[in-house]
Formats: C-alpha cells, structure tokens, sequence
C-alpha cells in the first residue's frame, strides 16, 4: 500500500455551517495520511472530530500530529479527538513553529483551561508525547516514513511538511503568505517535484493586495509554485470562509486552466498515490 490522503477540513479561519459552503465543507483544517500502517494527522482542525470518530470504529491505535501552527482554526478540534481520552491509544503530538518561544504542550493545554474549556488536557488519558522540532529539521516515524520540515511565511510563525514514503511524497504548505514576484525559496526547495502538493490558496491574486500581511496565499501562486518546482498534482486549501461553492467551483476550474493536475479540496474526499 502506499501513501493515502483524506480531507476532513479544507476550510481557513473558521469553520462554515452553511448549505452554500457543504460541496466543498465546512470543517477547518484537518487531513489524514496513511502511509502503509502508519496513521499521520496534519493540523488538529475541526475537521479532526470526525476522524477520531473513525479511528474508533477502524480501532487505530497509533497516530502522529503534525501541526503547521497553532492558530485556532488548526487546533479547535484538539479537545474533540475521541481517542485521545482512551488508555490504549498511542498519540504523539508534533510541531516546529514556537521555536523556543513556548512548547506545544502547554499552548494546547492553555485552550483547554477554564473558563475556555470545561475539561482540561489532564484528563486525556492516551499515552501522549509532545515534541517541539526546529522549522528545517527532518525526522523518521514508523514504518519507514521521513518528515521534511520548513518554515513558513505567516504571522506567529508555521512550519511546512514533506512526508516521504516509499519513494512517493506529499507536501502540505499551510498557512503561508508569498511575496509577489518572488517565489518562496523555502518553500520550492521543499516541495521540488513532490506528487502532491497541497498549497495554501485562501485567496486569489485579485483579493490579495487588499489582505496584505494577513499570512495567507493565492491559488494562482499556488501554480506558479507547483510548475517552478513540478509538481506532480496541486491540491487547493485552506478555502476563503466568504468562498462559496459556486466560487470554489470556479476558482477549481480556473487552475484547471493553467494547470490541469489540480483540484480544490473536498471534505471527505481521498487521494491515493
Ligand atoms: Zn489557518
Ligand atoms: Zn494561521
């Protein structure tokens, strides 16, 4: 087997319970990687709820978090993950972008402490782990997979990764803000000729200068990054709140134009490599 992607949150910001917004989802950032029996989790969005979910009926034991950042549209769904609550599940929970500044421990904790929260990180009774890595840094986890690592252009700092497995490769750059005119170095170094690239593509290149600094990216960057560095497939993500389906249809379809090995992520959809 090799490596398999499910979107569970495609969606930036803030989740969006709107039957205008149900083609593409609503959930916030949350995908699966399987890679052989080794089970990764990129981002804790509330797209992770539902996951957890399904590792309890598949009766998973084992995973790896990886975070980008800890911005709450990444990490609301955290509190949620059903089996972290169990003893026998095994979670380990990773992330490079504090750098010093804070671990990852207590920043998850902290949004789990009244009066946020009623039920603190103490009660989730799995066997956890946190590990806090420097944005560059490369690591091995089971079953033969690599995690390459970069930092990322966004405000309070988030980290890009490379997951390689078995000679095939998926990249998920998010939340991240180019420089018009000049691709990011960083950035295309990671992602040289990965077969899938997930791009942060929040907005367009028309919406972009009025959101200057706001720590996000285009889809049309998101083309011109996969063709510099060919890239086997883009996958759009990190959708607009204001960004409805007939919008996103549109927005896909118009990448498709440029760049036809692209698609727009749908919740519940899945990618195997
Ligand atoms: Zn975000
Ligand atoms: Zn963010």
């Amino acid at each position: 087997m090799g490596l398999s992607i499910t979107f569970w949150g495609v969606r930036g910001t803030i989740p969006c319970a709107l039957a205008s917004h149900m083609q593409f989802g609503g959930n916030t950032s949350c995908i699966e990687v399987k890679a052989g029996e080794t089970r990764i989790i990129l981002d804790a969005g509330t797209g992770l709820r539902l996951l957890g979910k399904r590792f309890q009926v598949e009766e998973i034991t084992k995973a790896t978090l990886l975070l980008s950042h800890t911005h709450l549209d990444h990490i609301s769904g955290f509190p949620f993950f059903g089996p972290a609550f169990q003893p026998g599940f095994n979670f380990n929970i990773m992330a490079g972008h504090l750098n010093g500044r804070n671990d990852i421990r207590s920043v998850l904790a902290r949004q789990m402490e009244r009066p946020l929260f009623p039920v603190p990180l103490l009660t989730m009774g799995c066997a956890i782990s946190f590990q806090d890595f420097l944005p560059g840094d490369s690591f091995g986890l089971d079953g033969g997979v690599t995690v390459r690592t970069a930092p990322l252009n966004h405000p309070d700092g988030a980290t890009g990764y490379r997951i390689e497995y078995k000679g095939l490769s998926v990249a998920y750059i998010t939340d991240t803000e180019h420089v018009p005119g000049h691709p990011d170095k960083n950035i295309l170094q990671l992602v040289e000729e990965v077969n899938l690239l997930i791009y942060d593509t929040t907005y367009t290149d028309e919406e972009y200068p009025s959101r200057a600094g706001w720590g996000h990216s285009t889809w049309q960057e998101g083309v011109r990054l996969a063709r510099l560095a060919r890239v086997g497939r883009l996958v759009l993500f990190h959708h607009e709140p204001d960004h409805d389906d007939v919008t996103m249809a549109r927005i896909e379809a118009q990448a498709q134009t440029m760049l036809p090995n692209t698609f727009a992520a749908r919740e519940g959809s899945s990618i195997v490599l």
